[in-house]
């Protein structure tokens, strides 16, 4: 179809979507984007993209771009100049925190942003506004690992082994993860591990795509990780396929942990997760006796009020089996949101400062402040995670809000309470480049740009840092987001400390800010990223040449080199099953969506394939219920119903039901889930809370 375009430029940059962050070039014809074509020679994807990706260039000209800034006047929406926008938010914000103090204003940020906005996202609240609160969308995704991670390793890098490992490894531990639909082309790798003769161990509640081709599938109720991945241990230990000179010589620990996990023995962890106990065994000896062996999680066992102990369980069967730092022998999280991994390295995280640097370390914060040319007193404490924000915002205590790039309408648990916070807030500001469901709520909208207009780097789900690049002009009076941060602190009078012209500019700051931290990006520049299709972090100097494999001297961050184990006990979710609410609602996505669907769901070829959210119900379950395929429903938990087609599958357990979250109410599956919290990472528990299913009236 080429033949027809008269194509001026092929822009080589990388899908908008999930961690993977696909290699592709954008097709540019008078100035617009046309179309795109997969990158042959990038790496990751070697010419794949996934339905997502193939569509993603549609949302560039879409007729819901945001064009011109938008000021809320008796409720209504009229057109605005930047001017008129801007000084009404400097003029707001000014006003609330001479009434209230800095910490009235609070500023919500995302992660599929490039990591210059993220990293400009941190410093404006910290610096511009002078606020401690500062939080992202990752809260929501892969806190929890990364909790773990640090916990485990004192780092916090995705993946610890470049993807390209996953080929090496004879046996594969997949929890929580339906690679297949939401990391498509990760698939690549796990077939080419499968054409090598490789295993696969399935850990999910749900017979999903990936876990019908498993080797082994423990179905297991939502929210039982733990008991599950003690008993593999414990079959470990019982085996003798515990590595005792890794143990001995690079971590602390272990006899704790040896003690836990004598308790669970296969039988009782067979009681907990109604996984039979052969299967357990089987696992495990399958697992244990691998030569090389990976495992993998994502948000299934991480959406969870014990989500750090669930990644924790599953690395201490990688400490165990010492089956890390080595081709083939290793460990990751698989990153959903495109700079998942890049949003939380540089300090728009509550806790975090650039370079994974802690805010509540002295050192750290001193760091810091020398690069940003501000006191150490200026710089404000930790804040808190974004749903203890929004309670904060309920009480009174936060009265405006600046967000960019999330949808919490949608992304939150328990919707209801999340519109009636946004209802009450003094002063919301939103920067979008498509009119969200949440934005919808603001008092001042501002047009920002989409990925295609972008130019800085990500961070993908490997630790591969990589080049975003620039194919067109923002539409209308759209502006680049950075700009339109930093000129609201230029009118708050603190644009000396954002003399930023280009997204270069702040990618140098970050090279900075970053040195010597985890998150070491001083080593790299645009150019040398994209001449190696990436670089991984960290790269301390102009002539490293990037880290792909960590920890391969067995050498981990913590002070004294060591890896920690983590003696975890099963703990149930926080809601479970009664006679009012008798079955476990779990959350997730499907291949067609991305994260809320404030993009996906208006690209009509995605929407054409899945075009409303359903509910999973076991054939027995639906019988005893009297429910048909398709059946319209009403699911009610706690805080809230909605109704939904039921999609009658053998493919869930009978005790549990699954709807895809990519939906705004009246149909958002977040309006039934609980907003309880991990304590450690604060990730809301999406993955389990009790729920009911009532027929409709003549149904
Ligand atoms: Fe985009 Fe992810 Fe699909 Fe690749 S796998 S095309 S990055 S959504």
């Amino acid at each position: 179809w080429r033949a027809d375009r008269e194509i001026e430029r092929m822009v080589p940059t990388h899908c908008p979507y999930c961690g993977m962050q696909c290699g592709l070039y954008l097709l540019v014809e008078r100035g617009r984007v046309v179309g795109l074509e997969p990158r042959y020679d990038f790496p990751v994807n070697e010419g794949r993209l996934c339905p997502k990706g193939v569509t993603a260039y549609l949302q560039v000209h879409h007729p819901d771009r945001l064009l011109h800034p938008l000021i809320k006047r008796d409720g209504k929406f009229v057109r605005a100049s930047w001017d008129e926008a801007l000084d009404l938010v400097v003029a707001r914000f000014r006003e609330i925190q001479a009434k209230h103090g800095k910490d009235a204003l609070a500023v919500y940020s995302g992660s599929s942003l490039t990591t210059e906005k993220t990293y400009l996202m941190g410093k404006f609240a910290r610096v511009a506004l002078g606020t401690r609160y500062v939080d992202y969308n990752g809260r929501l995704c892969m806190v929890s690992a990364a909790a773990a991670n640090l916990k485990a390793f004192g780092v916090d890098r995705g993946s610890a082994n470049p993807w390209s490992d996953i080929p090496l490894a004879e046996v594969l531990l997949i929890a929580g993860a339906n690679c297949a639909e939401t990391f498509p082309i990760l698939n690549k790798f796990l077939w080419q591990q499968r054409d090598n003769g490789g295993r696969w161990i399935i850990v999910d509640p749900r017979q999903t795509p990936t876990a019908r081709q498993g080797d082994v599938h423990l179905q297991l109720r939502p929210g039982t990780d733990v008991a599950l991945a003690n008993a593999l241990l414990h079959v470990i230990v019982e085996e003798g396929l515990i590595d005792h000179d890794f143990i001995a010589n690079h971590t602390v620990g272990w006899d704790e942990v040896r003690s836990t996990v004598a308790r669970y023995t296969p039988q009782v962890a067979a009681e907990i997760t109604g996984v039979p106990a052969e299967r357990i065994v089987a696992a495990a000896r399958l697992y244990g006796r691998a030569r090389t062996a990976m495992v993998f999680h994502a948000r299934g066992i991480e959406h969870h009020s014990h989500g750090v102990n669930n990644a924790l369980a599953y690395i201490n069967l990688v400490l165990a089996t010492g089956k890390i730092g080595a081709p083939g022998r290793g460990y990751g999280t698989i990153t959903g949101q495109g700079n998942g991994q890049g949003g939380r390295e540089h300090g728009q995280k509550a806790d975090q400062l650039p370079g994974q640097r802690s805010i509540s370390n002295p050192e750290h914060r001193r760091a810091i402040c020398a690069v940003w040319g501000i006191s150490e007193e200026e710089l404000p404490p930790a804040g808190v995670s974004v749903v203890e924000m929004f309670e904060r915002m309920r009480r009174g205590e936060i009265r405006g809000l600046l967000s960019i790039c999330n949808n919490v309408m949608v992304s939150l648990p328990d919707t209801n309470t999340v519109r009636r916070t946004l209802e009450e807030l003094d002063f919301y500001v939103c920067i979008d480049f498509f009119m969200s469901e949440s934005a919808r709520y603001a008092d001042v909208v501002l047009p920002g740009t989409a990925w295609s207009e972008d130019e800085g780097v990500t961070t993908n789900g490997e630790g591969r840092v990589i080049k975003i690049n620039r194919a067109n002009d923002p539409p209308g009076e759209a502006r680049h987001d950075w700009w339109i941060v930093c000129e609201i602190a230029r009118r708050l009078g603190r644009g000396k400390y954002f003399p930023f012209q280009s997204s270069r500019d702040i990618f140098e700051e970050i090279r900075l800010a970053s040195r010597g931290g985890n998150a070491d990006y001083y080593g790299m520049t645009w150019e040398k990223i994209e001449q190696n299709d990436g670089i991984f972090w960290p790269c301390p100097t102009p002539d490293h040449p990037g880290t792909p494999r960590l920890f391969e001297d067995h050498i981990f961050y913590h002070p004294d080199g060591r890896a920690r184990f983590h003696a975890v006990e099963y703990e149930p979710p926080a809601e479970t099953p009664d006679e009012e609410f008798p079955l476990i609602l779990t959350t997730g996505r499907v291949v067609y969506q991305y994260l809320s669907g404030n993009q996906t769901r208006r690209i009509k070829f995605l929407v054409d394939q899945c075009p409303e959210p359903y509910v999973e119900i076991h054939p027995e379950t639906a019988r005893r219920l009297g429910i048909q395929d398709g059946e319209r429903v009403r699911v009610r938990s706690r805080r809230g119903e909605g109704i939904f087609p039921a999609l009658i599958t053998e493919t869930i357990r009978p005790d549990t039901i699954f709807i895809p979250y990519h939906w705004p109410e009246p149909q958002a599956a977040n309006l039934l889930t609980n907003p309880v919290l991990d304590p450690v990472s604060k990730i809301p528990e999406f993955k389990a809370c009790a729920a009911r299913i009532e027929r409709l009236k003549g149904g």
